[in-house]
């Protein structure tokens, strides 16, 4: 039955994607084949087996159930499925606003991060990386592993009101499931000195949404960090559909510098891909001294 009910949807979206472009039945049938096939190899890459040295298998995109604007928009999510209620009612959401923080001794967060091979992927929201295994951070005595991360252009957070022109989002997860991310504020800065990890990733854009490319280079997310690595960190959500909640956010202040180029390649690509401001609800926000 479910696999019914999804099968009905798809196909709605599809027609309704081929009304729009006056595709012809054939195409859309097409399309229809090529999105169940992604999708069987899809749940039989889903196990964790992930080897080290390998980068992680990315699941096949499901097709775009919401977006940044109109219906699908950050204002209805909660509407499109029972599962997005946090969207609407939560009290933990991101992003905020990070002003008045407390300034305190912050502990160091301890990067791990190692040379790894990759993959990238379009997933109809942003443009994803998938990392091999092996990167992670530990704060709090806890270890959280790299998972992916991702861009929004501008950026979500906002610091004292100002908004940055694209933000780079670590998604990590401990043992337990617990996700934590870093946040990189990502600057235009002069032109002669490209971003070397977005360069890397840049170049290994797929032609196709949905597949992740494999890079036949390696990337260094050292290099993906600011020379100051002092952060304001609070407790939020995820900033798109679940909207799940109790995810420790460690913004990083001082921001990175990509070139108009850059920045250029990924607003063709993604020109808004940012969920508005969320309340604050009186929240704690701590800040490194
Ligand atoms: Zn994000």
């Amino acid at each position: 039955m479910k696999t019914r009910v999804t099968l009905a949807a798809c196909l709605l979206a599809l027609a309704a994607q081929a009304e729009e472009t006056k595709e012809p039945v054939e195409v859309l049938r097409q399309r229809l084949a090529d999105r169940l096939s992604t999708k069987a190899e899809g749940t039989a890459t889903a196990k964790p087996a992930t080897k080290a040295g390998k980068p992680t298998k990315a699941v096949a995109a499901k097709p775009v159930h919401w977006g940044y604007t109109g219906d699908l928009g950050p204002e209805h999510w909660a509407e499109l499925t029972p599962e997005n209620k946090l969207c609407a009612v939560g009290t933990r959401q991101s992003p905020i606003d990070i002003r008045d923080g407390l300034s305190v001794e912050l502990e160091k967060i301890s990067f791990d991060y190692r040379t790894s091979s990759f993959s990238v992927q379009d997933n109809g929201h942003t443009i994803q990386v998938n990392v091999a295994a092996g990167n992670g951070l530990t704060v709090m005595g806890r270890r959280y592993e790299l998972v992916q991360f991702h861009f929004h252009r501008p950026s979500e957070e906002r610091v004292n009101g100002k908004q940055s022109d694209m933000v780079a989002h670590l998604v990590h997860k401990d043992a337990q499931g617990r996700l934590a991310v870093v946040a990189v504020l990502l600057e235009r800065g002069p032109d002669n000195k490209p971003q070397p990890v977005i360069q890397a990733v840049w170049a290994n854009l797929p032609l196709e949404k949905g597949e992740a490319l494999a890079a036949q280079t390696q990337i260094d997310l050292n290099q993906l960090l600011p020379a100051d690595q002092g952060y304001y960190t609070y407790m939020g959500s995820l900033t798109t559909p679940p909207c799940s909640e109790g995810v420790l956010w460690m913004v990083l202040r001082q921001p990175v510098a990509l070139t108009a180029q850059q920045l250029g390649i990924f607003a063709k690509l993604y020109p808004m891909n940012a969920r508005p401001l969320q309340a604050g609800s009186g929240r704690l926000i701590k800040e490194s001294q």
